[in-house]
């Protein structure tokens, strides 16, 4: 499988770059945890991140938040870079690496984990918005959201908001459906309580077409090498990422 899928990203990245398609809209990275000490399917390695931060500083890439996106500021030369669930990791590992090339980050909190073991306490959040971070919410306590009835979504995609706008002394505009999974009921609730917008799993960058609503994302793996992520940026996994969530039924 992951033969396959290295080949079939390959021929799409050469064949993109054979016809110097112009990356077209903006591309928003979705990462979990960043640190050394834990290796599972959501945590990078700072070093392969600070590779990756590194990379696209060479590149020119420039971070932009989420209000500029749906703002319409962004460009084939920015990009948007999320972190789901909060962990403590995100400003012990990745802000400093973030820092370091002047890079910013929008962090999407589960509401009821701030502030406990391993998620960020309300002073990492004030330092790192103080840096220009946006803060999220990513529901109260990181349910499914398809299981829920009307009056439980509702709770945890409002009840989040007020919680996370108590927790950053700041509005909290934006949302992030867990595990990427939404239906019709909770998109129409996360536009009806106020949210600006929201991000999926789904792939690809963000044109002048985007629905605010179902931001598309770019997933980045602890098993991507420098090359993988490379080919990420220029689009050469959308298509296979596409059918993958295609087959498992996935939004
Ligand atoms: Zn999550």
């Amino acid at each position: 499988m992951k033969a396959l899928r290295s080949s079939l990203s390959s021929v799409v990245y050469h064949g993109t770059r054979l016809l110097d398609r112009k990356q077209k809209g903006t591309r928003m990275l979705c990462y979990h945890r960043v640190n050394d000490s834990e290796k599972n399917y959501l945590t990078v390695s700072t070093r392969h991140f600070r590779d990756q931060m590194k990379f696209l500083f060479n590149e020119g890439y420039q971070t932009i938040s989420l209000s500029s996106l749906l703002a319409g500021e962004g460009n084939g030369r920015n990009i948007v870079i999320t972190f789901d669930d909060g962990f403590r990791d995100n400003f012990e590992c990745a802000y400093p690496i973030l820092k370091e090339f002047g890079f910013r980050a929008t962090i999407f909190c589960v509401a009821d984990r701030m502030n406990t073991e391993g998620y960020l306490t309300r002073q990492d959040i004030q330092e790192m918005r103080a840096s220009g971070f946006e803060f999220g919410s990513h529901t109260i306590s990181h349910p499914h959201l398809l299981r829920l009835k009307a009056d439980k979504k509702w709770q945890e995609i409002f009840g989040s908001k007020k919680m996370l706008e108590d927790l950053t002394q700041n509005r909290v505009d934006f949302f992030c459906y867990p595990y990427g999974e939404y239906d019709k009921e909770s998109v129409a609730l996360v536009k009806k309580v106020g949210y600006l917008g929201a991000c999926s799993n789904n792939p690809g960058a963000n044109d002048g077409k985007m629905d605010h609503y179902l931001l598309k994302r770019t997933e980045v793996s602890p098993d991507d090498s420098l090359n993988d992520f490379k080919k990420k940026m220029a689009g050469a996994f959308d298509l296979l990422h596409r059918g993958l969530h295609w087959v498992r039924r996935r939004p």
